[in-house]
């Protein structure tokens, strides 16, 4: 797994505008969001381990001062997820918040978060100032973001509901913290003490739980969820179209993983019946 964390730098992305006062300062790979919240900036996720440098860097090019950062929302424990949420804590005096069952998992099971697939000694796991509830409406700044537990791909991914502004108009982002189904094999359910892979129905429940949110702007937690990169590339080449906004996109998306899930499970199963 380690190649996932090496060469950071061939990773950086040039950081842009999504809509108003949501910019992306992720990398290719895993996606990082700055949102200036008119009173101090809130991060969504603190990026891969090994790639905080670039972090630091992709802040300071939207224009904005690293020292700036008030908030951190993990969208869950995985260790490409939590890469910078220390250094900033350390050194800006950043919040970092986390729903509890990851904190919990952080203390109890910290091997579930993959730490110790990091190449750095110094990387480890923490404790979070706030621990997020289902249905918590959290205040940044002027910004307020409804939050939504969706347990799944791990028990602790959160879903982000806020409105960005672009001038007098506003419009309504969406988060999903997690869609991976690497968490999802027999093998690692039966690791984590789920022998009856109750988590499939779970991952799937938190999708149905959020599917009819309206949202007019999909956020990715990995650059392939909405397509970030490609995205980013057309909004380059037509600025009067921005291909971030689509309403349809978020229902479409969650629709699309919860198919993909009966498929997997169908394989999984199988799979197994042949060991
Ligand atoms: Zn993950």
């Amino acid at each position: 797994m380690s190649h996932l964390f090496f060469h950071q730098e061939r990773r950086y992305v040039k950081p842009f505008q999504i809509y108003g006062n949501v910019y992306y300062v992720g990398d290719s790979w895993v996606c990082v969001h700055l949102i200036d919240t008119g009173d101090g900036l809130l991060l969504i996720d603190a990026g891969n381990v090994c790639a905080t440098p670039w972090l630091v860097q992709a802040v300071w090019e939207a224009g904005f001062r690293p020292n700036d950062v008030k908030w951190i929302v993990l969208s869950h424990g995985h260790v490409d997820h939590v890469g910078g949420a220390e250094f900033f804590r350390d050194t800006f005096g950043t919040k970092l918040y986390m729903a509890e069952a990851d904190v919990r998992m952080f203390r109890e099971h910290p091997e579930f978060s993959f730490i110790q697939d990091s190449p750095s000694v110094l990387d480890r796991v923490f404790e979070p100032d706030v621990c997020i509830q289902d249905g918590d409406v959290l205040t940044f700044g002027r910004l307020k973001v409804q939050c939504y537990l969706v347990p799944g791909h791990t028990e602790g991914c959160v879903a982000l509901f806020f409105d960005a502004y672009q001038g007098e108009e506003t419009k309504r982002c969406g988060y999903y913290g997690g869609f991976g189904f690497n968490t999802l094999t027999c093998e690692f359910l039966e690791e984590m003490g789920d022998r009856e892979y109750h988590m499939w129905k779970v991952y799937e429940e938190s999708l149905d739980k959020v599917m009819d949110q309206p949202v007019d702007i999909f956020l990715g937690n990995h650059t392939e969820n909405n397509r970030t990169l490609e995205k980013m590339e057309e909004f380059k080449k037509d600025p009067r179209r921005n291909p971030f906004l689509d309403r349809e996109e978020w229902r479409r998306y969650l629709g699309q993983k919860k198919e993909e899930l009966h498929v997997f499970r169908k394989k999984q199963l199988e799979a197994k019946g042949r060991r």
